[in-house]
């Protein structure tokens, strides 16, 4: 159903605006720049029409249930997208780029866009700032669109104001009289959503905060992984008496740069900038440090009681954090759940047990 209705929005997005859409890969890539060549983007985390991709297909059979649904996607060729946007932001995304680009009957042609590893450093802006130029060049090739640096420039600006108010909202959570899946309803649509629109949608959210307004009842906890998923995790995050505090999923909250860049001037050079400026992700192999320090700083500020570290299945880089970012918020006093989960159609009894299990614990302040 969902899906039906983003590929209704992308059709009358094509019809009224002529405004093509490209698939996108977790989890970063110069959204700005679509937005400047007038197209959309449709963001696929998952396979969004059913059951959990259990067929490893061309993969191999360990890697994980991202990158298995983004291949049943694609193996179905009714995306209705001529280009794939791959960021080479892990070994299993890269190897999936690699695979699509020797299958045509998939009828994508792969754009890759490859990130500089580790700390912001001199060679790493020359190495964005090379990528990103690379990247624009593809992407005019393939849908045979011209990208002025006046639009990037606009792009740029409107990318600013749907962060701000993204920030605001998710920053004023606990004052909101909406439940956690009516507001990840709307939040997620930035998965496919025009940014214009989603702006406006936003602003809807954002016409009910009310700063004065006591806080939310409930457990609050910072949520830490790549995507909200399965379905009814809100719902049974609710069920046993907690919210979403604080976020920082991949796919809302570490999109948020920690500030907005350079105002004026070269508009690529903004757009590296604004790159280098996203909150740390284990799949850029930022330094575990930032992160900590993050989710510390989200806590503090949300008054989070916990964090929820939720990793996909056999997710090598969230995997890898974990054991360090468990033990340093431990230390900080924050109690940790690491939840793994496989993009599951619906919460199992076996998530909603360990929610309900480390909820209790936090309401009690037993020790974990
Ligand atoms: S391994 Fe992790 S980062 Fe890579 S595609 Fe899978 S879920 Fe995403």
């Amino acid at each position: 159903m969902k899906d039906q209705r983003i590929r209704a929005y992308l059709d009358a997005q094509k019809s009224e605006h002529g405004r093509p859409w490209v698939l996108a890969f977790p989890v970063l890539y110069p959204r700005e720049v679509l937005t400047a060549l007038d197209v959309n983007v449709r963001e696929v985390w998952s396979d969004a029409s059913g059951g959990l991709v259990t067929d490893p297909g061309k993969l191999q059979g360990y890697l994980c249930p991202t990158v298995r649904g983004i291949q049943a996607v694609l193996g179905r060729a009714q995306h209705g997208a001529s280009v794939a946007i791959v960021p080479h932001t892990c070994d299993s995304m890269q190897g999936l780029g690699m695979i699509a680009r020797a299958t045509p009957e998939w009828g994508v042609r792969v754009i890759t866009f490859r990130h500089p590893r580790g700390t912001d450093r001199p060679a790493a802006r020359q190495f964005l700032r090379r990528e990103l130029e690379a990247f624009i060049a593809d992407l005019q090739d393939a849908l045979g669109r011209t990208l002025e640096p006046s639009k990037l420039a606009q792009a740029i600006d409107l990318h600013r104001k749907v962060e701000r108010a993204l920030a605001n909202v998710l920053a004023h959570r606990a004052q909101l009289a909406m439940s956690d899946a009516d507001l990840y309803a709307v939040l997620r649509s930035i998965e496919w959503m025009h940014p214009s629109d989603l702006l406006a949608e936003l602003g809807k959210i954002e016409a009910q905060i009310e700063p004065g307004a006591p806080r939310r009842p409930g457990v609050g906890v910072v949520m830490s992984g790549m995507t909200p998923e399965p379905e009814g995790l809100f719902e049974t995050l609710q069920d046993v008496g907690a919210y979403v505090a604080g976020d920082d999923y991949a796919a809302i909250g570490r999109r948020i740069p920690a500030d907005e860049g350079p105002m004026d001037g070269d508009p690529i050079g903004a757009v590296v900038e604004r790159l280098l400026l996203m909150p740390p992700c284990p799949t850029r192999a930022s330094d575990s440090s930032r992160r900590i320090a993050r989710l510390r700083q989200l806590a503090q500020d949300t008054g989070a009681r916990g964090v929820v570290l939720h990793t996909v299945k056999f997710c090598e880089p969230e995997l890898f954090d974990v054991p360090i970012v468990r033990r340093a918020l431990e230390q900080s006093g924050l109690k940790v759940l690491h939840l793994e989960t496989e993009l599951e159609p619906r919460v199992t009894g076996q998530i909603a047990t360990r929610l309900e299990a480390f909820v209790e614990m936090l309401g009690n302040g037993r020790s974990a």
